[in-house]
C-alpha cells in the first residue's frame, strides 16, 4: 500500500494511492460505493462534494468537508495530489498532468478549498519521473518560460513533481511529502512494474487515489 507519513498523522481521516496491485486501494473500500460520478477532463474545474455519488460531471479536483464520502482521482503518470486540513476537517483530491499544472489547476483547488492555506498538508503521490518524462521542444520551452529551470532539468524533460511542489508553496501550503516514486520506472520484488503507466503502454486501467474522513464510529 502507498501511504503518505504526513497525511497518516492527520487525525481522522483515511487515504491512499493507488497502485498495479491495487488499482483501488483497500483504505478506500469501506466508502467506495458512495463516491462522486465524474469524468477527468485535464481540465481546472474543482468541485465541492456534499453527497454521496454526486453527480459531478466534468471536473479534476474535489474537496469535501462530509464524513464517509470518498474523494478520489484517477492517474497514470499525472500527479495524484492528496490534501488534507491539519485538524482532519476537510480533505481533497487534484488530478494534475501537465496541462493542468500549465493551467494551474493546483493553486484553483486551494483557493476553493477556502482560507488558510496553511492549514492544509499535501502529499503527492506516485508521478512520472523526469528520466522517463520526455516531452516536445516546445512544451518544455514553454514550461521553462512558465516556472523556470527547476520545471525542465533536462534537455525536453519535465519535473511535474517540482512543479507540482512549486505551485503548492506559492499557494500558501507549508507542509509537503512526495511519496511513491516514478509510475513509469518503479518495480516491485519480482521486477514487474509497480505502477500503471500510460507513458509505458498501459491504457485503460489506471489507478485510483483518494481520501475520506472517517464517519463517527468508524476505527
Ligand atoms: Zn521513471
Amino acid at each position: 500500500m502507498v501511504t503518505s507519513q504526513l497525511l497518516s498523522s492527520i487525525p481522522g481521516i483515511r487515504h491512499a494511492f493507488g497502485s498495479a496491485a491495487e488499482l483501488v486501494p483497500a483504505a478506500l473500500a469501506p466508502v467506495w460505493p458512495r463516491r462522486p460520478a465524474k469524468r477527468q477532463v485535464h481540465g481546472t474545474r474543482v468541485a465541492a462534494i456534499t453527497d454521496a455519488q454526486q453527480e459531478v460531471g466534468d471536473a479534476d479536483g474535489f474537496h469535501t468537508r462530509a464524513a464517509g464520502i470518498p474523494v478520489s482521482i484517477i492517474t497514470a503518470d499525472c500527479v495524484p495530489l492528496l490534501l488534507a486540513r491539519r485538524d482532519g476537517s476537510q480533505v481533497g483530491a487534484v488530478h494534475a498532468g501537465w496541462r493542468g499544472l500549465q493551467d494551474r489547476i493546483i493553486p484553483a483547488a486551494i483557493a476553493a478549498m477556502g482560507p488558510a492555506a496553511s492549514t492544509l498538508v499535501a502529499a503527492v503521490g506516485p508521478t512520472i519521473c523526469v528520466d522517463c518524462y520526455e516531452v516536445s521542444e516546445e512544451l518544455a520551452d514553454a514550461f521553462a518560460a512558465s516556472f523556470g529551470p527547476a520545471a525542465v532539468p533536462r534537455f525536453r524533460h519535465l519535473d511535474l513533481r517540482a512543479i507540482a511542489g512549486q505551485q503548492l508553496r506559492a499557494a500558501g501550503v507549508q507542509e509537503i511529502e512526495h511519496v511513491g516514486g516514478c509510475t513509469c520506472c518503479r518495480r516491485d520484488a519480482a521486477g514487474e512494474p509497480f505502477y500503471r503507466s500510460y507513458r509505458r503502454g498501459d491504457r485503460g486501467s489506471q489507478m485510483h487515489s483518494g481520501l475520506y474522513i472517517t464517519p463517527e464510529g468508524e476505527k
